[in-house]
């Protein structure tokens, strides 16, 4: 898995390694094996502790979705990565939940604002094909 490693840009043993590869919608860095994208920070995660727990999260605790740092990773489940995001108000995708980011359901605006970014690409390259 040397080749995963060398995608990373690793500066220092506690400082963020910022993933140089290519990312996904949500900004998540992607990792192919065999021809499947798989969620680099997860792999950096299993390649570091071995494995993750079934339907659990990898958690960035720096907040800094492209970091691989296994020291900056925790594996928790799905409702405790709610709270645990809650508490710092921020986002699942590191956005400040600041009162002008939030909707009145603590929904994201950053987060919609892409993913309506996302669908207004999408449908134009549809429309070209
Ligand atoms: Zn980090
Ligand atoms: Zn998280
Ligand atoms: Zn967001």
């Amino acid at each position: 898995m040397k080749r995963f490693w060398e995608k990373v840009n690793i500066t220092g043993l506690y400082s963020c390694w910022e993933w140089q590869a290519c990312t996904n919608k949500g900004g998540y860095g992607v990792f192919q094996i065999a021809g499947k994208p798989l969620s680099a920070h997860r792999v950096a995660y299993v390649l570091t502790y071995g494995r993750i727990p079934y339907l659990f999260h990898i958690h960035h605790k720096c907040h800094n979705i492209l970091c691989m740092n296994p020291l900056h990773l925790k594996a928790i489940s799905s409702s405790d990565h709610n709270t645990e995001h809650k508490k710092r108000d921020v986002c699942l995708n590191g956005h400040q939940r600041t009162p002008d980011n939030v909707y009145s359901d603590r929904g994201c605006k950053q987060c919609m604002k892409q993913r309506h970014i996302e669908r207004k690409r999408k449908t134009a390259f549809e429309d070209r094909v």
